[in-house]
């Protein structure tokens, strides 16, 4: 049996792991379970699971649940940041799926590296800010880091068989999302519940609206760039409206290899949990036949600018894309609360990325003091 913990377990991503945990409970079992403050969800998925740890982002809900699960024996519950993080280092599980949202995730990923755990990789916040220090670490470590976005596991897929050496260029497609075409008269008028309305994927909602702004694809990026050692300008953004193609490989003979399927984000999370086997899913098959045709378009960056505000914070490295990823998670939240428009989130990431001193190589606390000032930056305004 293969040991798994869920950071994150009561989201998207989360939810989903555990579906794929459902469909191979003869190889998959569940040791721990996380979440922020969904208390409902976590008991629920605690009495199906019956993990060993469950952790509560939030100390209050951790106290709720304590209360609501006293009559199960044999579940620890663990409480805030210490509690992730004890979650994370315990010696009890093989690999740990980082779903949680923003980058709160990087004390938790960072303690189940140096706890030995393979890591399937979700939260892609956590490798654009800490990239420095998680991939040299992981490395050390000798543990495998697995994407599960569905364009970095596509590469990862790709990749099999060939060199990392011999990559010409990465082609990481992006869907353009529900905003695309549209120019910045448009997009002002844009309220939340417009973003939220994704195209192709189902997703939670500050991925949503990070896929409407670019955002996204501007993080994918860096990620994909820390993930396969390949420079941020030779990571090739190509929007693909019909999310067929999940990105691809140009190899140095001009192979390009691919992956498709269907928009599913459980064939990147089985793929990492079963990686290198290819273990059958009872899920919906891609039909090339019922597949309209498959179109490439360059991507309006100065429109969408969230994009290029990440080559720009890639390109500064140290600390900048950590103030470009906690601006845009101040921003997103504001934008949610209908604090400013949808161009405002591009206001905000700007200002903070002019007004924020960046710091070469940081440590985690440097990366944590850049957080903070970013977004103290946004909400001076
Ligand atoms: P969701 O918002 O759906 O879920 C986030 C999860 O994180 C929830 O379980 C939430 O718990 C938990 N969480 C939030 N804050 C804390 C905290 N302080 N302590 C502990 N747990 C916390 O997000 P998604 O599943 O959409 O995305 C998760 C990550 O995966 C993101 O980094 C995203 O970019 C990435 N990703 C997502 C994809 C998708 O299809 N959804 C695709 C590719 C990547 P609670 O419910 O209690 O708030």
């Amino acid at each position: 049996m293969k040991k798994i913990s869920v950071l994150g377990s009561t989201g998207s991503i989360g939810t989903q792991t555990l579906e794929v945990v459902r469909q191979n409970k003869d190889e998959l079992e569940v040791f721990a379970l996380a979440a922020g403050t969904n208390v409902d969800l976590i008991e629920e998925q605690i009495r199906e699971f019956m993990p060993k740890v469950a952790a509560m982002g939030n100390e209050k809900a951790a106290a709720e649940l304590k209360t609501r699960i006293s009559d199960l024996s044999g579940v620890k519950v663990l409480a805030g940041m210490d509690g992730l993080l004890e979650m994370a280092s315990d010696p009890g599980y093989d690999i740990m799926v980082t779903a949680i949202v923003g980058m709160i995730g990087i004390r938790p990923t960072i303690a189940a590296i140096e706890a030995g755990k393979d890591i399937a990789l979700a939260n892609k916040e956590t490798l654009v800010c800490a990239g420095h220090i998680i991939m040299p670490l992981a490395e050390k470590k000798g543990i495998k880091i697995l994407p599960v976005d569905s364009e970095h596991s596509a590469i990862f897929q790709s990749l099999q068989g060939s060199p990392r050496s011999r990559i010409e260029k990465i082609i990481l497609t992006c869907s353009g999302g529900p905003f695309r075409g549209m120019k910045k008269d448009e997009l002002a008028a844009k309220t939340p519940e417009d973003a939220l309305k994704h195209p192709n994927w189902n997703m939670g909602k500050k991925i949503t609206i990070d896929s409407a702004s670019l955002v996204n694809k501007g993080l994918e990026v860096m990620e994909a760039s820390w993930l396969f050692g390949v420079g941020p300008e030779r990571v090739c953004v190509t929007v693909h409206p019909q999310s067929v193609l999940h990105s691809a490989v140009e190899f140095a003979d001009g192979a390009v290899v691919g992956q498709m399927g269907t928009p599913d984000m459980k064939l990147p999370i089985n793929y990492a949990l079963f990686y290198p086997d290819r273990k059958p899913m009872n899920s919906a098959k891609l039909d090339l036949f019922e597949t309209a045709a498959l179109t490439f378009e360059k991507p309006d960056t100065e429109t969408f600018r969230g994009l290029a505000l990440a080559l720009d914070a890639a390109k500064t490295g140290g600390t900048m894309p950590t103030v470009f990823n906690a601006a845009n998670e101040e921003a997103v939240a504001r934008f949610l609360d209908h604090k400013t428009g949808f161009l405002g989130i591009y206001e905000d990431i700007e200002k903070a990325m002019s007004t924020c001193r960046v710091k070469d190589n940081p440590t985690v606390e440097e990366i944590l003091d850049a957080e903070r000032q970013a977004r103290e930056a946004v909400l001076k305004g």
